[in-house]
């Protein structure tokens, strides 16, 4: 039942803002989500990961980061574990956004090593998943979410998984201004749901909360929560403002 399940509000910043800016929005939010029933989200970048998680300490907001290594240590130049995540203050992590599948290349088997990770190191994996344009107009999209979700979760159970969020994020409706209409978002997460439920449980699909993103704003947050199956959002673009994050947040609770 959708009563049962948190609402949960995320913001990714992507590769957006300085300490300081990050910072400022942080102070300015935290007074305005006091009291908000529901979950508020903020994956940010890794710079910014341990000045807003003090700022944050004790108030309603996780930060989270964007993305992490599977690897739990060594010669991995670059890359960040999921134990550095944690010790900066981290309290989950993006998996498998369509950026990083995209632009970065990475593999349903790389995400599934990574969920993996999280899941041992103790960081709750926030997993995305979503079918390209092409895919939809090929009639292939329930199979691709399968493909997906088959990867990423296989030969975890669901006390592993109790930490899990998912997003179903459509990857033509990211960043381009193109929103899933609600009645498409719900068949997607009507899917996700019943997937869980028989790969892995129905008391595990009924609390696991699944998220929509892709061009959501303050005028369109509102319709793709009334949902049966949407528990939250995973928003880009308008999380970079407060104004319209505060405003998506307050329209969640109804
Ligand atoms: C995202 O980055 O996950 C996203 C949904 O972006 P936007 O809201 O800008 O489409």
């Amino acid at each position: 039942m959708k009563s049962a399940r948190p609402r949960v509000i995320a913001g990714n910043w992507k590769m957006n803002k300085t300490v300081e800016e990050a910072l400022a929005f942080v102070r300015d939010l935290l007074p305005q989500i006091e009291g908000n029933a529901g979950d508020v989200l903020l994956a940010v970048p890794f710079t910014a990961i341990y000045p807003l998680a003090q700022a944050a300490e004790g108030s309603r907001l996780l930060i989270g980061a964007q993305n992490m290594n599977d690897a739990s240590e060594g010669a991995y130049t670059g890359e960040v574990a999921a134990l550095m995540l944690i010790d900066a203050g981290a309290k989950f992590v993006l998996l498998g956004h369509s950026e990083r599948r995209h632009l970065f290349g990475e593999s349903d088997e790389w995400i599934h090593k990574k969920v993996v990770r999280a899941v041992k190191d103790g960081i709750a994996p926030l997993l995305c998943i979503g079918e390209t344009l092409l895919e939809r107009g090929d009639g292939r999209t329930k199979e691709v979410l399968e493909r997906q979700l088959l990867s990423a979760l296989s030969g975890l159970s669901a006390e592993e998984l109790a930490s899990l969020r998912i997003a179903y994020e459509p990857v033509w409706a990211i960043g381009t201004g193109e929103t899933a209409t609600p009645s498409l978002a719900q068949e997607a997460h009507s899917f996700i749901r019943s997937w869980l439920s028989s790969h892995l449980s129905k008391e595990f699909a009924d609390k696991t909360p699944l998220l929509y993103g892709g061009s959501v704003t303050p005028e369109n947050s509102r319709q793709l929560l009334e949902e049966a199956d949407i528990d939250g959002l995973l928003i880009g673009g308008a999380s970079l403002s407060l104004d319209s994050f505060v405003k998506i947040v307050h329209d969640s609770t109804f």
